[in-house]
């Protein structure tokens, strides 16, 4: 029970990576916010956790919008007294060419990253803050917060983004024992990655099995896909570390696509 007690604020947790972490920090101990776009979604996993005997509610939340993200983290925070952990993690990917990629498709891409990842860590620090019991932030960055793929500009510019924000709240945030760190996958098989494979494949000219092998998993070390899990284990270090020690960090879950 390394999360016994505290309170984890998820961001797009109905879904994929997010909800592994919210299974695993549950089965920790962990109350559980599920924040989400998708209500519907949010709610049934809930429910799921609720009916493994673990503390969750599911929240409605836009993180692109300041006025959403100060009322879930509200409501998350009065269900179960305060939070202790915020997983920054909602996101989307649109892939073009640069020469290609409209202005409100970049504008949509650094909003939900960027804005999102900005928005709920103002509201969390100030419960964090308050309370005075420390805290964890952590941000779902990627390989391409240290990588640049064919594609991805915008996706590749709010991931490498991510490090700065989570090195400047590593900064602030010491003096009140909050941490923050930025886990940065290689390519996980959710629904996220599942919608890229034909859109890449169209977009490349290649097979959508190509695009696994010579594009996705090419500079692995084995071939492989990262798990929801294996991010999962990772988050939960972050949040259970003890000390300041594990501070503005970023740690890469990848096969070995991309090493330090
Ligand atoms: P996913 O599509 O399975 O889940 C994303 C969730 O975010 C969904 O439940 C969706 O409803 C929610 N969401 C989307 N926009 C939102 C918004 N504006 N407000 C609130 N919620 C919103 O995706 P995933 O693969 O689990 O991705 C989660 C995070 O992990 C993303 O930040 C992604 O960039 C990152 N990531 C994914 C991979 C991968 O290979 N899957 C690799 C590295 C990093």
């Amino acid at each position: 029970m390394q999360l016994k007690d505290k309170v984890a604020f998820i961001t797009g947790s109905a879904s994929g990576i997010g909800k592994e972490i919210a299974i695993v920090y549950a089965r920790e101990g962990a109350s559980i916010v599920i924040a989400d776009l998708n209500k519907a979604a949010a709610d049934a996993t809930a429910a799921e956790l609720t009916a493994s005997g673990a503390k969750a509610v599911g929240v409605a939340v836009d993180v692109t919008s300041e006025e959403q993200v100060n009322a879930a983290v509200e409501q998350g925070a009065a269900a179960f007294g305060g939070i202790d952990i915020l997983v920054s993690n909602a996101g989307i990917q649109i892939v073009h060419p640069l020469e290609e990629f409209s202005f409100a498709d970049w504008k949509k891409m650094l909003a939900i990253h960027l804005d999102g990842a900005f928005l709920t860590t103002r509201a969390c620090l100030k419960h964090m803050y308050a309370q005075g019991r420390g805290g964890s932030v952590i941000y779902m960055g990627s390989v391409h917060s240290k990588e640049a793929s064919l594609l991805k500009a915008p996706y590749v510019t709010a991931k490498h983004g991510l490090i700065g924000l989570c090195k400047t709240v590593a900064k602030e945030g010491a003096r009140h024992n909050v941490r923050a760190n930025v886990i940065c996958p290689g390519f996980v098989r959710t629904p996220l990655v599942e919608k890229q494979i034909p859109e890449q494949a169209k977009t490349l000219g290649i097979s959508e099995d190509d695009v696994i092998r010579k594009v996705m998993l090419k500079d692995t070390v084995d071939g492989e896909f990262t798990t929801t899990d294996d991010v999962a284990q990772v988050a939960l270090m972050f949040a259970a570390f003890p000390t300041n020690a594990l501070t503005g960090q970023s740690l890469v879950v990848s096969h070995g696509w991309f090493m330090q």
